[in-house]
């Protein structure tokens, strides 16, 4: 039994972790009778070996040399042998695909003697020095590091020198020439010749892939992708086919569905007399593979069949790289194949139908950021497609959406413009923290500069905002407050540009916007079964009408207006988990609130609350009617007062100016008095929450009251109302009962007076770290947790997420500190395991308590599947995320 090496006829598909994706699937086409060039797979355990110990393991080399014996023996002919080279591949391929590790090394086993007998079997000297100054060059560059520059410019001068500009116009005898050069760049940078021996060649080439592994962008990217440091990756050797043998040769990519689309047919590209790279270099231009049926109509049947055998196989979308010598097919790669949202859904769809999968399965092949993509508003295709003249340029896609606005190009400008009623888009070479009021004043960002760990990339997703960041094609030049197009066309300050988050595009003008008709779908607008609803929206309602029936997690909405409510309803949400009534306290309720803060007496604050009541009380009427027979959890009043009094500074403006003038201003000198009372260091940790509740006396009990008589009303109405009662901020089980002891009182008077019954739990949200460990003591009186976990995070960490967002995430990002921020998915080993704690706490305490979750990450993927894994009971999130949480609470319990 093999230790370190497997032939292509030994290993399969499954075996990733041990021979790679590309190793399982060459050895799995191999058994699938495919042509693939024969060749051996070097274990990931070979290369952990290495890593471990800097140190080839012992009988490695054996077997290397055992496996290569043997595929010299049925191919004929030896590595690098002069009359008649055997060449191969060396190949790296991890289980992940990684940027920054080393690539392939195509035609080792040529040398100065080879060359000739790969020339006299291949009937072409040009051909045969091309492929020898190709390794070289490779080799050079992947293997020795050499900078890659120092090549291309040896191929320009030849170049130059004849008088030529294309490649194919070079002959043997430059190809002869060029492999002097390259060799003598080698010994310059190296300080040793080019390796002519072809076992040599091999064993340098395997070392260097194992090598990458550890190359400094490959470990950012595995950081940065969560993807463990110590898997290592396999190395592929597989004997050398070769396309660049005349216009009867070619080589080639292809999908078994478009992946763009997800329809069926043929896609993908072919060059003809060309090797491996080239076709992804874009050295010439490729024809479509539908053309081979006219160049090759044998290898072309072929493909087609084996492109639907794959597709059987693997029973989902195939993506494959082959190559044909001299009108015989070979296959060199094949791979599930990426895909854009929409072609998942729909492939997915597709194989139900064709009986390749089940439904369980399908759902399995979308995924929740996937369905969240495709209900971002977009711009209209077809006006997209109009306007393809005006596109400026491409960018990376940051944060998905579609924005249209005046190009502005700082953030005063943002603000000053967006203050007077203008659509504005920042456009900045970079945003940095003092951009922050900027990017929220603005509809959309954009910027030349960084990645999608960007400043501009992390705060917009963060705030939902689209961004296309890193557009460098883009010259954004601050200074003259315009930007300049690839193509040469400025757009000065306030001419308009529209920006696709989604697809990274920049356009010049208006790009209308339509509204997603996955959104339309939800939102009731479009029936699945009409001819309305195009084969996308039949196969996301197929899909979300699985996932419903599967999933035990409940699924509500954060919703606080009677509008918001009944989108959420629409949406699929079965009650609201988080109704703040914080905004119940904003607009012309300001002045209740300000009289309540102000107030001397006992008596002036209960007349400002006593104002306050009806007006609560209609809020809570409309929010109970939408989501009627639906539970509605209702927090009380959570944020600090100041909140809702004036702005310090424009209050102690007003006050001077009064005060210079002689104008009477003791009401404002009052406020401002208030203000600088309540003003706080660190409001985040300050008086708020419960601590309010405890603290300003009638507050949360006119809360309840407006609570309890809105549900009254409700009741005589018909309804079923099923309010719930949240505290915030609990850290200790005395606030708590001593804040619902009141309630119960309350709801109990409301009761008698009504003559209904209210009996409504009242419970806490649990946001804070002594809550989650004391969970066990809090759930004796809390009849729900409802985990907040925003602040929990917050509080977990120390992190003041409006600080944190804006000035170092981004670098925590880049530096791979995490992977992803702690605000969009869950911490699930820090505050995870808090969660974890207070769920079995709690329900050790109280075995039937209703555990919910209301924090943002209730609509974030990996979030869900870790809340269904600890047992909550439902999780809760903004309405337009609800299908997305449907969905993944569906795939989580499938
Ligand atoms: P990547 O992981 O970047 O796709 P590959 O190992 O697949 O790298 O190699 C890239 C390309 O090199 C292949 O698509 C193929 O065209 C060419 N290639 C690799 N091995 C061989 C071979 N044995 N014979 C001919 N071409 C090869
Ligand atoms: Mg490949
Ligand atoms: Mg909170």
């Amino acid at each position: 039994m093999a230790t370190y090496v497997y032939k292509f006829t030994e290993g399969n598909k499954d075996q990733k972790d041990l021979l790679g994706g590309k190793g399982a699937n060459l050895a799995e086409m191999t058994n699938l009778g495919l042509p693939v060039p024969p060749g051996f797979t070097i274990t990931t355990r070979a290369c952990r070996h290495y890593l471990d110990h800097g140190t080839m393991p012992d009988g490695l080399d054996a077997e290397i040399e055992e496996n290569l014996a043997a595929l010299e023996r049925e191919m004929g002919r030896e590595l690098g042998q002069h009359d008649d080279p055997l060449l191969v591949s060396v190949r790296s391929g991890a289980r992940f695909s990684m940027p920054g590790m080393m690539e392939t090394v195509l035609n080792i086993g040529l040398n100065d003697e080879s060359v000739q007998g790969l020339a006299r079997q291949g009937g072409d000297e040009r051909f045969a020095w091309d492929s020898y100054r190709r390794l070289v060059q490779m080799f050079g560059k992947t293997v020795q590091d050499i900078d890659g520059e120092l090549f291309e410019e040896a191929i320009e001068q030849v170049k130059a020198e004849k008088g030529v500009t294309d490649d194919l116009d070079l002959d043997a005898g430059d190809f002869r020439a060029l492999v002097d050069r390259f060799k003598a760049i080698v010994q310059q940078e190296t300080g040793s010749p080019f390796p002519t021996d072809p076992r040599e060649q091999m064993r340098q080439a395997v070392r260097a892939v194992f090598d990458s592994w550890n190359a400094p962008r490959a470990v950012l990217y595995r950081r940065q992708e969560r993807i463990p440091t110590d898997l290592g990756t396999a190395v592929n050797v597989c004997s050398m086919v070769f396309g660049n043998l005349g216009m009867d040769s070619g080589t080639g990519v292809a999908f078994t569905r478009d992946p763009a689309t997800g329809q069926q047919g043929v896609y993908g590209d072919y060059l003809q007399n060309a090797q491996g790279e080239d076709v992804v270099a874009g050295i010439r231009n490729t024809v479509p593979l539908t053309d081979l049926a006219d160049i090759d109509a044998r290898s072309y049947d072929e493909l087609m069949g084996i492109m639907e055998t794959l597709e059987n196989h693997y029973r989902d979308l195939c993506d494959i790289e082959f190559t044909i010598e001299r009108g015989k097919l070979w296959m060199l790669q094949t791979r599930v194949g990426k895909r854009t949202a929409a072609a998942a859904f729909r492939i997915a769809d597709q194989l139900v139908d064709q009986g390749m999968i089940t439904l369980d399965e399908a759902v399995q092949r979308v995924t929740g950021d996937q369905l969240a993509q495709l209900m971002f508003p977009r711009f209209d295709e077809k006006a997209a497609a109009r306007d393809q003249a005006h596109r400026l340029g491409r960018g990376m896609n940051a944060s998905p959406g579609a924005a249209v606005g005046k190009a502005v190009f700082d953030s005063y400008t943002a603000i000053k413009w967006s203050r007077s009623g203008e659509k504005v888009i920042l456009c900045r070479r970079e945003t940095n923290p003092d951009d922050l009021e900027g990017m929220i004043a603005a509809e959309g960002i954009l910027t030349s500069r960084g990645g999608k760990t960007s400043h501009a990339a992390v705060v917009a997703r963060g705030m939902g905002k689209t961004c296309v960041c890193g557009a460098e094609e883009i010259d954004i030049d601050t200074k003259n407050r315009r930007l300049v197009a690839p193509g040469g066309e400025t757009v000065e300050e306030g001419d308009v540009i529209s920006i696709d988050g989604t697809s990274g595009e920049v356009f010049l003008g208006e790009v209308p916007v339509v509204d997603s008709p996955v959104v339309r779908y939800f939102e009731n607008e479009i029936d699945p079964a009409s001819d309305e609803a195009d084969d996308l929206v039949r196969a996301v309602h197929r899909l979300m009408h699985y996932v419903d029936a599967a999933r035990r997690l409940y699924v509500r909405a954060n919703a606080d207006t009677p509008e918001d409510a009944a989108r959420a309803r629409r949406m699929g949400a079965q009650g609201i988990g988080l109704c703040r009534t914080e905004h119940m306290f904003l607009g012309d309720r300001r002045q209740l609130v300000e009289r309540l803060i102000l107030a001397d007496t006992r008596d002036e604050q209960d007349e400002a609350l006593e104002a306050l009541l009806p007006l609560q009380r209609s809020d809570f009427n409309g929010i109970l009617a939408s989501m009627d027979g639906l539970p509605v959890t209702v927090r009380l009043l959570d944020p600090p007062l100041h909140e809702f009094l004036p702005d310090i500074t424009e209050l102690s403006v007003r006050v001077a100016v009064a005060e210079a003038r002689g104008e009477s201003h003791e009401n404002d000198l009052r406020v401002l008095q208030a203000v600088h009372r309540l003003h706080e260091q660190n409001p985040m940790l300050g008086l708020r929450g419960v601590r309010l509740g405890l603290v300003v006396p009638g507050l949360f009990t006119m809360q309840v009251r407006a609570i309890a008589q809105a549900a009254a009303d409700r009741i005589r109405e018909g309804g079923r109302p099923r309010p719930e009662i949240m505290i915030p901020l609990v850290g200790t089980v005395q606030e708590l009962e001593i804040i619902r002891e009141e309630a119960l009182r309350v709801l109990r008077e409301v009761g008698e007076e009504n003559g209904v019954e209210l009996d409504f739990p009242v419970g806490t949200m649990i946001e804070l770290p002594r809550a989650a460990l004391t969970a066990g003591q809090i759930a004796e009186t809390a009849e729900f947790f409802s985990f907040g976990t925003n602040d929990l995070t917050q509080t977990v960490w120390g992190f003041s997420r409006d600080d944190v967002e804006a000035s170092f995430f981004s670098a925590y990002l880049e530096k791979g500190v995490f992977g992803v921020s702690p605000f969009e998915s869950l911490d699930v080993d820090g505050v995870g395991r808090l969660v974890r704690i207070a769920a079995e706490e709690g329900r050790a305490t109280r075995p039937d308590m209703k555990l919910g979750v209301c924090g943002e990450h209730g609509g974030d993927p990996a979030s869900v599947h870790f809340f269904h894994e600890v047992g909550l009971d439902y999780v809760s999130c903004s309405p337009f995320r609800v299908p997305v949480a449907r969905l993944e609470a569906g795939r989580a319990a499938a």
